[in-house]
Parts: structure tokens; C-alpha cells; sequence
């Protein structure tokens, strides 16, 4: 159509709805969705709970409207069970607010300015159930992989075969998914009887949520996920839109904003500077995400780890990221620790992390494999070390140990501090094709450029992008 090549002007007249969840993985995906909409003239109204609610005067574009969500608990749920609890704690507090809210909206809605339609994380089923009743049509997104949505879309299949749950049998755990490779066993959503109930039912709703809907938004771009997107274009009734990576495509915050402006910690932007004064490809960045959490005896392995392996690092201690630690302040990290490795660190709280990893002198990143961190350091060609925690992350660590091959993963079990020093040493060390992890940074370097290339004019998710804007007028 031509309706995309009139950026800005075009569709002021029609407005996108969205509705994130309250964590920061899926917070900053929807509002670089929403920034993307927006620059291509749609008006923007974000609909958003009390728990961790956005600073509205960072978007004075939008509008803004807090539904009541029960006073859900603002500490870290730390474990997938807990998180998931309280997403149907947040579907179920929200819902008849949600209604009044929208109800009301839909009532005032100018002509000049008619909702075009509701895009809502997956997770919220019972809110898009809503929108639906009161006839605004919908689409999802998913903040995670395509691949990941494959084990979702399989995951009946993966139960009546007793892949899940599988504590049961310890030995299945290496064994291999036959029905979905590249998959093992411990790399799916649940492996534990305990949280299993509460996984089935996320799954369910999420594709409920989905099936219902008129199309599913995935952050992710076809280079990275062509043969996955091609399979759930296949078992999906609804139409795709792979639209990522979305921080590459959405516009630069307002200069008034000094970074990302959905951030809930303010990342210190000290730790730019201390980069700055370190030799390019030198530095270990690591940091487990907003959620995650380790043992005080993993955290006391992985500085010793990261002191014995004689790397300059930059770690992100978050508040909470220990449990049991005492909040707010961040954990502590073992005597003689500063002494040992003075002067090659910097602890930070919280990190502008996506101009971390852009930054030359970071080597390469410890990470828990939350999506939108391996896509941030996938598309900045850094190297990964993976020590994934729950839910889709031991998924997205198999993609990037097995599939890209741009990083290696952490034996799961305890932390141990000689072999995290071994495993740092594998991923800064990598400088040739000789080692059983040689390439990985050219490799990184590769998906980096097929990164920009999906995104540059004519690559696969500016086209799906248009491609977007066109349904949405059309709904
Ligand atoms: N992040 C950040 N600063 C940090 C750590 C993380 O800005 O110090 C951002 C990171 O860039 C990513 C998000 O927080 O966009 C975390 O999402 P992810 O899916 O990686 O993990 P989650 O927190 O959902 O487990």
C-alpha cells in the first residue's frame, strides 16, 4: 500500500492501545513497539498497572492511563513460579478496571481519532479477553523467541510424551526433545513437578490469547529465526510479524531522556566513562537481568570466578538479585574482593545496558539469557557466557551455545569458581577458529550485521513493520 510511505502524517488519526507487562523484560519491548508506532503517525494511549508504572513525563506524546491492579508485591518474584503467580494475580485484579477504563475511552473516542485496536503482552489474556467484548480488535506481543513459542505451541505434545515435567527422571534431562530439536530436555519451560501446574496453565492462556487475536508480534528478526518463524507461520492461524530487534528500529528516545526511558532502576552512566578508559574487546559485562536471582554461595563463586580469571569487568549487582539479601541495598560481595581486583572493576546497580554492549571495550557478557539481553548482545556482536536461571532462558541458551554459536554455556549445579574462571577465560580468550569455541566473535560479528541489515531499508523487519501498519489500518 502507500499508506506507509507518509511517516508521521499518515495515521495521527488512529490510535494503538497498549497494555505491558509489569516487569522490565516485557516493559521495554512494548514501549520500543509503541515509539515505532508512533513515529509512523499513530497516536499512542499506554494503559499500565501501579506496579512499576512508567514515568509519564518522559512520553509527553502519549497518554497514560494506571488501572489498579490489586496492589500487587513490588518485590522480585525471583522464581517462575512466583512470577507466573503473579501474572494471573495481574489479569485478575485488572480486568474489571481495565473495562471501566476502556469503556470509557471507547465512549469519548473522537472520529478524528478512533482506536485502531489493542496490542497487549501475551500474558494477558483476560485483558485482551476484554478488549475483544467491548470490540477493539487485538494483537499480541510476544516479548521472548519464536523459537521459544515453538515449545508453547508443542508443549500438549511435550506433556502426553513425558517431557514435562521431568523431575521425576533426572537422566531425561540431557536427553534430547527428538520431536523438537535442537532442544534437551532441561532446556524446556519447566522441568520441576512443583512448577509445572502454574506453566501449563501460562502456556494455555498464551495460546489462547493468540489463537484469538488478529496477529502475534515477535521481537526477533528473520536471519536469526527464519526456520522457526516458518514453522509457527505454519501451525498459527493468525498472521506473524517478526519486527525486530526493536531497539535497533524504534526511535532514539527524546534528547531529554539520557537513556532508555522505560528503565525502572536509573541505570548509572558512570560505568560509560570507566569503558571508555578500557582497551577495546577487554571487558567481561555481567548482568542476570531484573528478575533473576542466585544463592549468596553462587554469588561468592562467581566473584572469586570472575577475580581468578584476571579480566576487567563491569558487574551489575542489583538490588535483590541475591535471595535472602536485605533490600534495597545491593548484595555484598565477598572480603578481599576489591583487593584482589583492584582496579580492573566497576560494580554498578543497575547498567545502560545497550550502550554497554555497544561499547568497543566489551568483550564479551555474562548473561542469564533473558530475550531481550541475548538479542541486545547478539545484534552488538558480543559474545556470550550463558547461565540461564527459568522459564524460556535455558531455551535461549541452547540457541546461542548450539544454533548461532556465539557463546557457551555455564554447567548448570552450583557455581564453582575455577570453572567460571575457565569459562570467562573460553569466551574473552576466543581469538581464532582453533578451539572448540573459536569463531564465536566472528560469528557475533556476523549476526551483528545481519541485525542492521533486517532493519536498514528493505530488510526483513523494516518490510514487516509496513507490513504491520498496514493491518492495523485494515482492522
Ligand atoms: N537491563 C538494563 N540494565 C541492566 C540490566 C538489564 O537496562 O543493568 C535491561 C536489558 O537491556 C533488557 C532488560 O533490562 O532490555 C532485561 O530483559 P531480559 O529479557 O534480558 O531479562 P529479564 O529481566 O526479563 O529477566
Amino acid at each position: 500500500g502507500s499508506i506507509e510511505q507518509t511517516p508521521t502524517a499518515g495515521h495521527r488519526c488512529r490510535r494503538v492501545l497498549f497494555f505491558p507487562l509489569p516487569f522490565q523484560g516485557h516493559i521495554n519491548p512494548m514501549f520500543q513497539l509503541a515509539a515505532l508506532l508512533h513515529s509512523r503517525g499513530f497516536a499512542v494511549t499506554v494503559f499500565h498497572t501501579h506496579l512499576n508504572a512508567p514515568d509519564a513525563s518522559l512520553h509527553p506524546d502519549y497518554d497514560f492511563i494506571p488501572v489498579p491492579d490489586g496492589g500487587a508485591p513490588a518485590d522480585t518474584p525471583g522464581t517462575v513460579q512466583v512470577t507466573l503467580e503473579r501474572v494471573l494475580a495481574v489479569n485478575r485484579a485488572c480486568a474489571a478496571p481495565f473495562r471501566d477504563r476502556l469503556a470509557a475511552l471507547l465512549e469519548q473516542q473522537h472520529d478524528s481519532d478512533g482506536v485502531a485496536c489493542l496490542v497487549a503482552d501475551a500474558h494477558l489474556l483476560t485483558l485482551l479477553d476484554v478488549a475483544r467484548e467491548l470490540g477493539v480488535p487485538t494483537l499480541v506481543l510476544r516479548t521472548g523467541s519464536a523459537a521459544c513459542f515453538r515449545i508453547f505451541t508443542a508443549f500438549p505434545m511435550l506433556c502426553a510424551n513425558g517431557y514435562q515435567p521431568a523431575e521425576e527422571s533426572p537422566e531425561l534431562l540431557e536427553a534430547p526433545v527428538r520431536e523438537l530439536p535442537p532442544y534437551r530436555v532441561r532446556d524446556l519451560l519447566s522441568t520441576t513437578a512443583a512448577a509445572h501446574p502454574v506453566m501449563a496453565e501460562a502456556v494455555t492462556r498464551i495460546i489462547k490469547a493468540v489463537a484469538a487475536s488478529s496477529g502475534l508480534i515477535f521481537n526477533t528478526f528473520d536471519a536469526l529465526e527464519h526456520a522457526e518463524l516458518a514453522a509457527l507461520r505454519r501451525d498459527l492461524a493468525v498472521p506473524v510479524f517478526d519486527v525486530g530487534p526493536l531497539h535497533l528500529l524504534s526511535p532514539p528516545p527524546p534528547a531529554a531522556a539520557a537513556s532508555r526511558t522505560s528503565s525502572l532502576l536509573p541505570p548509572d552512566r558512570g560505568c560509560l566513562e570507566w569503558l571508555d578508559a578500557q582497551a577495546p574487546a577487554s571487558v567481561l559485562y555481567v548482568s542476570f537481568g531484573s528478575i533473576a536471582t542466585m544463592s549468596a554461595s553462587d554469588l561468592v563463586e562467581a566473584a572469586w570466578g570472575i577475580a581468578g580469571s584476571g579480566q576487567p569487568f563491569l558487574w551489575v549487582l542489583r538490588p535483590g538479585l541475591v535471595r535472602g539479601g536485605a533490600l534495597p541495598s545491593p548484595p555484598p560481595l565477598p572480603e578481599g574482593f576489591d583487593v584482589a581486583t583492584r582496579g580492573r572493576g566497576a560494580v554498578v546497580a543497575w547498567a545502560p545496558q545497550e550502550e554497554v554492549l555497544a561499547h568497543a571495550a566489551v568483550g564479551a557478557f555474562w548473561t542469564h539469557c533473558g530475550w531481550n539481553s541475548t538479542l541486545e548482545a547478539a545484534c552488538a556482536g558480543v559474545p556470550m557466557l550463558c547461565r540461564p536461571c527459568f522459564g524460556d532462558q535455558m531455551g535461549n541458551a541452547r540457541y546461542v551455545d548450539h544454533v548461532w554459536r556465539v557463546g557457551v554455556e555455564l554447567d548448570g549445579g552450583e557455581l564453582e569458581r575455577g570453572k567460571v574462571a575457565a569459562a570467562i577465560a573460553a569466551v574473552m580468550g576466543d581469538v581464532g577458529e582453533t578451539t572448540d569455541t573459536g569463531g564465536m566473535r566472528r560469528r557475533a560479528l556476523e549476526l551483528r550485521r545481519r541485525a542492521a541489515e533486517s532493519v536498514a531499508e528493505g530488510g526483513s523487519s523494516s518490510f514487516n513493520v509496513d507490513r504491520l501498519v498496514d493491518h492495523i489500518m485494515a482492522l
